[in-house]
């Protein structure tokens, strides 16, 4: 890497105390282990992470020998938050939120290593497309990957980054992102596949000839990348389209390589789980604020003894499902996962929960607030954000209505009535 990338970063880790550049070192080596030494490697990590920090933790030292059958969630850590603090763990730890696919937002905690690692795992992801330190990146996203306080915008602007919202994109939103990524010779697009589709969808059908000389690639993530999706962005940016998934605080990162697989970072997370074949993670790197067996509301599987032929050791996750009855389909067949309104409603405080109906010609959302009525702005302006992104003939927004549940008594965030559901009782 040049001086002034590697001045940038030195200055990140420095202001932020963080080190994802000895991160990112340590797992451009890691990567290429066998599959049996990174097994082991992930063994001794779990163990090591439960004989060190699980006795220094009362939520756990309280469960006692219920530990292996016990399943965290949102909820448990919601309702038992001062007890997830490790005694053992000295250093700073600062509040993160989540939103997550399923589950109202969360408050966890992390930790400056925590926070390397998710970092160095997206830089990990972005080096499969020959990304180098200090390239020009393009975010288009929601508020999850581009905040605006003042921290973020400097590290942005050390991270040589570029936000992008993914909640405005009319066409002459589009059209004035579009030049500025290419006369800011951006090197690499990251940010969530609907909206990268979207943008997409208009160079395909655009009479103008758009060309991105110096564009090395896109990294899709906090959505499932469909083929489709697939297919529409490598064609109309002419490079190669890789997929990244990220569930932070279950310290899950996994990359695509060259070869169309999603190698997961094993020695960062230990992935178990339930009955119905529910992801619970581990996460080995959070030593502040533990979280075992913790329910992601993924579905995938994992193949341990892979022999991909970029060389790489990493567990491969397959059949990436269990969210799909969690996406909105709109008039023109666009699909929207629910993560998209998770981030829309986050910041908003006054909202507890929400869930989403459509069918082929009504959206409507429901919101349970904790006061009686959404001001009038919001509500224009939430209205605003859905007609732009989707394609209905109607829209709703419902406030304290109560939410239809389903059979298992489980919140559901999106329901498609069409396929016979009713509207909530
Ligand atoms: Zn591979």
């Amino acid at each position: 890497m040049n001086i002034h990338a590697q001045l940038r970063f030195w200055t990140i880790d420095a202001l932020r105390g963080t080190n994802i550049v000895a991160t990112l070192k340590k797992l451009r080596k890691e990567q290429y282990l066998d599959n049996q030494t990174l097994a082991h490697l992930s063994n001794t990590n779990f163990k090591e992470f439960v004989k060190e920090v699980i006795p220094a933790t009362p939520y756990y030292t309280n469960l006692g020998a219920n530990l292996t059958s016990s399943i965290l969630t949102k909820e448990l850590i919601r309702k038992n938050t001062p007890s997830f603090f490790s005694k053992g763990f000295t250093k700073k730890s600062f509040a993160k939120g989540t939103g997550g696919s399923t589950g109202a937002p969360l408050v966890y905690y992390t930790t400056n290593e925590a926070q390397s690692f998710m970092w160095a795992g997206i830089l990990l992801s972005w080096e499969t497309l020959g990304y180098q330190l200090g390239d020009k990146v393009a975010f288009v996203a929601g508020t999850s990957l581009g905040k605006n306080d003042l921290k973020h915008v400097v590290f942005h602007q050390l991270l040589n980054v570029t936000t992008y919202s993914a909640y405005h994109l009319n066409d002459a939103d589009i059209e004035s992102y579009l030049t500025r990524i290419i006369n800011s010779k951006t090197k690499l697009i990251y940010g969530y596949a609907t909206a990268i589709n979207r943008i997409a969808e208009y160079i395909l059908k655009s009479q103008i000839a758009f060309s991105f000389p110096h564009l090395k690639g896109i990294v899709s993530t906090a959505e499932i990348l469909s083929a489709k999706h697939r297919d529409n962005i490598e064609q109309a940016f002419n490079v190669k389209v890789h997929n990244q998934y990220g569930c932070n605080e279950a310290g899950i990162s996994a990359f695509e390589c060259d070869f169309g697989n999603l190698h997961y970072i094993n020695s960062a997370t230990r992935i178990e789980y339930d009955k119905e074949g529910n992801v619970l993670a581990t996460n080995l790197v959070n030593k502040a604020f533990p979280m075992v067996r913790y329910f992601t509301g993924d579905k995938f599987e994992v193949v341990e003894n892979v022999s991909c032929p970029c060389k790489r050791g990493y567990p491969i996750i397959e059949n990436f499902a269990g969210r799909t009855c969690d996406m909105v389909i709109d008039k023109q067949n666009k699909v929207m996962h629910s993560a998209f309104f998770n981030v829309l409603f986050r910041d908003n405080h006054h909202i507890e929960q929400f869930q989403v109906l459509f069918n082929d010609q009504k959206l409507t959302i429901y919101l349970q607030l904790d006061r009686e009525d959404l001001p009038r702005e919001m509500f224009t302006h939430y209205l605003d954000v859905l007609k732009g992104i989707m394609d209905f003939d109607d829209y709703a927004i419902e406030i304290n209505v109560p939410f239809l549940s389903a059979e298992n008594a489980k919140h559901r965030y999106v329901i498609n009535t069409a396929l016979g559901a009713t509207t909530p009782a």
